[in-house]
């Protein structure tokens, strides 16, 4: 029975580092690489060893660190298959439905392109646990850089299939100006009225907004809820496909 450890950090403006842990194994994942410096003040912190970096896609922000880091700790990289012209640290490549083993547990590669076309979330299935890039945000979804609105809400549906207890640990802190916007679109939302409340004074107190759950995003996140009809009527889009109403919404907060 695998037992890990998550530990989130702050880095660069409002990126988020993870660390995922086995003690029993003595192995130590970092999700993407924002920030070697970060990274191995927080490994020091804790007295882990690095041996892994699992990574989300190619954009500067999550990869930077991964040469200094492999070349301090010789630790493996495993990253997006469609992006390894690109991550020219990759030691491993994985695609959709691609399974690796770390720290005894089972961890399942889905590919969410939209913000890339090649991003890939790391899922737990024992931990319950997904790493999510900069595909899924707390009350957001990444920009689409690479891909098209359609592409990115079928990544969207694939997230929306987890367990709703699944805990969700994404790329930045983005929570509060996506709280701000979701209540646009989602004026009548008891559940995302009070969150917002509840982020405002997480960010008041300096603290962090993430993790959060399938379930809360379901519940709040307008991005996952193309299809309630409160937000259909909202937006004048009743007889739309739940893709358009993502599109809608999508570009929206791109002119927010
Ligand atoms: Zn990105
Ligand atoms: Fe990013």
């Amino acid at each position: 029975m695998a037992d890990l450890e998550f530990h989130q950090f702050n880095c660069l403006d409002d990126n988020f580092g993870v660390l995922v842990h086995d003690a029993k194994s003595s192995t130590t994942a970092s999700i993407d690489a924002p920030d070697a410096e970060r990274i191995r003040e927080e490994l020091q912190a804790k007295g882990w060893h690095l041996t892994h970096v699992l990574v989300t896609h190619h954009h500067w922000d999550h990869t930077q660190g991964i040469a200094d880091l492999k070349s301090q700790f010789g630790c493996r990289v495993i990253g997006p298959a469609q992006e390894a012209s690109k991550i020219p640290t990759l030691d491993q490549t994985v695609d959709d439905g691609d399974t690796f083993e770390f720290g005894g547990e089972k961890v399942s590669v889905i590919s969410t392109p939209g913000h890339t076309l090649g991003m890939i979330n790391f899922y737990f299935s024992q931990s319950g646990v997904v790493f999510t890039g900069d595909t899924l945000f707390a009350l957001g979804c990444g920009r689409i850089f690479e891909g098209d609105a359609n592409m990115m809400w079928h990544s969207m549906e694939k997230l929306i299939a987890l367990p709703e207890n699944t805990i969700v640990y994404c790329g930045h802190e983005y929570t509060l100006s996506n709280a701000r916007f979701s209540l646009t679109i989602d004026p009548d939302n008891h559940e995302l009225k009070s969150r917002v409340k509840e982020v405002q004074s997480l960010r008041d107190a300096g603290k962090p907004t993430l993790p959060t759950t399938i379930k809360r995003e379901l519940q709040t996140n307008p991005f996952l809820r193309a299809g309630d009809p409160a937000i259909r009527a909202q937006l004048g889009l009743q007889s739309s496909s739940n893709a358009e109403v993502f599109a809608e919404i999508r570009s929206r907060k791109d002119n927010a």
